[in-house]
């Protein structure tokens, strides 16, 4: 008997190749896609230690932790970093971003994260987009908890090295990750000498032995099982259409964060604006006196499927993320999580409304 997912017929280059095409489709992209066969980490490293070396000089931007392992790799491959950080409340604007490259012209080189799932925020890329562009500088942008969310537009933006992966509202498995690649940023790996080559990092060895040669031979064997789950994520989406997966996310951040507000006991949402918090995620504030990672493990006892967690690190103690993404971009996990977190609160002897804040929730759907 054949086993469904042991036994499987070799991934033919030409399947590979046309996995990388649909996710370029996904970015609104004509750029080279590549597809790196390991977790987003894979592609975000390996693009900074390509484009970035001891000539760069690196504008940093830190909205979440992200932003901070960035400005460290940069910093690892010789780079000067001038690091932009904002409150993790909130997002940066375009304005910041103008200003940090007029104090620094010789910036030739600006990461950025769209969306933090870590925090609940994202960033106005469609406004920074064309003014990195007007710069001159080389925009890398991590769009793992973005892409599948809202827009992540590539192209109209202009975005040089754009990293995705699957796990996040894609709704797709982690382990496998893709990044779009400028003429422009080849251009800049290509002359540094530091980039990676002939390593795993390398995104040269890819273009030289995968996409110069025609993708028609796959350098090494292929992480099959992680394809095919790709594969069938994309099928998901497309027959979905990616404007009702995005409208579903978006749909979920507005119904969790008017029912956070309307189940009292002064739970709050973490990121201060609406049009600043990422449709990802949606992070809360803990009311005062309440430790965040003893809230939700108190909830997720009555229900351990629900997508809750406690801040990472120093948020811990106060931040409630609500992972409503992917599969859990839904009404009834919204409501779940609502009717958790109430009631954990309730009985903490923080009295809080849970049909008040259900019915919040579902207006806020609408
Ligand atoms: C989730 C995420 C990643 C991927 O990291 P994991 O912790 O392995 O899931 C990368 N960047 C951002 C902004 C993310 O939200």
């Amino acid at each position: 008997m054949t086993h469904p997912f042991l036994d499987l017929a070799p991934l033919s280059a030409a399947r590979f190749a046309s996995i990388e095409d649909r996710v370029a489709r996904l970015l609104s992209t004509e750029q080279n896609v590549l597809i790196m066969q390991g977790e987003a980490l894979l592609p975000l490293e390996g693009a900074i230690r390509a484009a970035a070396g001891p000539g760069t000089t690196a504008l940093n931007v830190i909205t979440g932790p992200y932003g901070q392992t960035f400005g460290n790799w940069l910093r690892d491959c010789g780079a000067k970093v001038i690091d932009l950080a904002v409150p993790f409340h909130t997002a940066v604007s375009a304005e910041q971003i103008r200003q940090a490259l007029a104090e620094h012209p010789e910036i030739d080189f600006v990461s950025l994260v769209h969306a933090e799932a870590a925090t609940g925020n994202t960033n106005p890329v469609a406004e920074i987009g064309p003014v990195v562009r007007e710069h001159g500088a080389l925009f890398y942008l991590d769009a793992v908890a973005s892409v599948g969310a809202e827009p992540v537009l590539v192209d109209a933006w202009g975005v040089d090295l754009c990293v995705i992966g699957a796990q996040k509202a894609m709704g797709g498995p982690a382990g496998v990750s893709a990044v779009s690649v400028s003429e422009r940023a080849w251009a800049r790996m290509a002359a540094n000498p530091g980039a990676p080559r002939r390593s795993y990092l390398s995104l040269l060895d890819w273009k030289e032995r995968w996409i110069d040669g025609g993708r028609k031979a796959l350098p090494h064997a292929p992480a099959q099982l992680e394809m095919l789950a790709l594969e069938a994520c994309l099928d998901r989406i497309e027959a979905d259409g990616l404007d009702a997966v995005m409208a579903r996310h978006a749909r979920a951040a507005a119904a969790t964060r008017a029912g956070a507000v309307a189940l009292g006991a002064g739970l709050e949402p973490y990121v201060y604006e609406a049009a600043e918090a990422a449709p990802v995620a949606t992070t809360l504030r803990a009311p005062a006196g309440v430790d965040a990672a003893e809230l939700v493990a108190h909830a997720l006892a009555s229900d351990p499927a629900l997508p809750l967690a406690a801040g990472g690190g120093a948020l811990a103690k106060e931040m409630i993320r609500v992972n409503h993404y992917g599969p859990d971009a839904t009404p009834g996990t919204v409501r779940a999580s609502l009717t958790a977190l109430g009631t954990a609160l309730t009985e903490k002897g923080l009295p809080t409304d849970i049909q008040p804040a259900l019915r919040a929730a579902d207006e806020a759907w609408r």
